[in-house]
């Protein structure tokens, strides 16, 4: 989702501010400078519109006087922000440091807004008119005490916002899974012994218009189509190039799931082309169940062999959902619909930003990240971007190395669950 920074110098009302535009739903801290937040970016929401607020003043001034920290901080909310709301008091007018914070917001790329605060009652307006000087535009007359006219200046903030990317919305109707895995692995076994009696349920399903080249089908009370499993039921055998067509098929499948049960072969090593399917997924970033299928012909020795085997073979996914099956005998089949239900609910969730912020704060001043180039990249804040896979922004003063994200993520995976689901984390360093 967006983000909306907020800068100001202290005692401007920027906290009381933040509060309006949050609806009062967080308490934030006072605005008294020089005191370190734990949290500082917050989930608003106006007009049926998500965003994020981040209120700078938690950034740490630095030792260069109060003119140099708030122009600071105003430099970091341009090039990590979508747009910046600056709150100027206009009830004491201009100061140098306004002018200077104006200064440097005057190069922004990004939407800019004045708000002129503290604007309490009509007689007030003339010394918010005279704010036009700051160059940054309009000034936005409000009272960040009494509410007056925040309303409007919430419209103009999500009318400046970029939207939110598609494909955060949640889709309707019956999840889409894809049944994905080497040749002979068992996949048509698996879904003909999944619709086997119930197909004639399924397909009398009040306003569904099934795809042809999909199945419905109904696992623990809930319908769910099984994507492109039409070259599943009619084996075609192409001499060459089959293998070429395969690969193709579960790459259309996978790209047209939410959720891909990646079958394996559980009598068998893992192969280098089950490890191709997997990263299918990873990269395509859908939830994943692994189903471990010919349980019926695993003897204790080859179990013994696999825990090792899997150890090595599947350190990409160790989250991946996991149950052992047989397609022929249905041993298990139904714990199928149970994996598949909590890697989407993991694939669909979304952390607050003051929740994700709080956690962040603890883990960075136990574990900061590793300098680098002699310089300790600064981590200011999170937010979680989207779902769909769950994509985390991570807001920056430096580069920060695949080992400390991938550290970032385990740590995240340990706090907040995300079973079955990838995570992205992407990060956004300031230039
Ligand atoms: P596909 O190519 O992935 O669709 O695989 P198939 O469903 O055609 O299965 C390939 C072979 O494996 C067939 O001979 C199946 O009978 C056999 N098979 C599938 N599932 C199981 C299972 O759970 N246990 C055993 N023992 N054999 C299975």
């Amino acid at each position: 989702q967006p983000v909306l920074a907020v800068v100001g110098r202290p005692n401007v009302g920027k906290s009381t501010l933040v509060n309006r535009i949050l609806g009062r739903r967080e308490a934030v801290v006072q605005d008294v400078p020089g005191v370190t937040r734990d949290r500082v970016a917050y989930d608003a929401q106006w007009a049926g519109r998500r965003f994020t607020v981040v209120d700078t003043g938690g950034w740490e001034p630095s030792a260069t006087g109060l003119q140099g920290s708030v122009a600071a901080q105003a430099e970091l909310a341009m090039s990590t922000a979508d747009a910046v709301l600056v709150v100027v008091d206009a009830s004491v007018g201009a100061t140098a440091t306004d002018e200077a914070v104006a200064k440097v917001l005057r190069r922004s790329k990004r939407p800019v807004l004045l708000a002129a605060n503290k604007v309490d009652d009509e007689r007030l307006l003339a010394d918010a008119a005279s704010l036009w000087n700051l160059g940054l535009g309009e000034p936005y007359p409000v009272s960040a005490l009494h509410g007056r006219s925040s309303g409007d200046l919430l419209d103009v903030i999500v009318g400046v916002l970029p939207e939110a990317p598609r494909g955060d919305r949640l889709g309707t109707g019956p999840r889409r899974v894809a049944l994905v895995g080497k040749p002979n692995v068992g996949k048509s076994s698996l879904l003909n012994k999944l619709s086997g009696e119930e197909r004639s349920v399924v397909d009398s399903v009040a306003g569904t218009t099934v795809d042809p080249v999909d199945s419905l089908v109904e696992l623990d009370g809930q319908t769910w189509r099984f994507v492109d499993t039409a070259g599943l039921r009619k084996r075609v055998q192409t001499s060459s190039g089959a293998e070429y067509y395969a690969s193709l098929r579960t790459k259309t499948a996978i790209d047209a799931s939410e959720v891909a049960i990646v079958l394996l072969d559980a009598a068998e090593p893992l192969a280098e082309q089950d490890l191709r399917v997997l990263t299918m997924v990873v990269e395509a970033g859908r939830a994943c169940v692994l189903a471990f299928n010919k349980w019926d012909l695993v003897d204790e020795e080859r179990r013994y062999q696999m825990v090792r085997e899997l150890e090595r073979g599947l350190v990409r996914v160790p989250w991946a959902e996991k149950v052992n099956i047989s397609a022929l005998t249905g041993r298990s089949v139904r714990k199928l619909a149970p994996a598949l239900r909590t890697a989407l609910a993991s694939w669909d969730k979304r952390v607050p930003t003051g929740q994700l912020n709080g956690w962040l704060a603890d883990l960075i001043a136990a574990t900061p990240p590793p300098v680098r180039g002699g310089k300790q990249p600064k981590v200011l804040f999170a937010t979680q971007a989207g779902i769909r896979p769950p994509t985390l922004v991570l807001f920056t003063t430096g580069f920060l190395e695949a080992g400390y994200r991938r550290f970032i993520e385990r740590k995240f995976r340990e706090r907040f669950g995300f079973e079955g689901s990838p995570v992205r984390i992407n990060v956004r360093v300031r230039e």
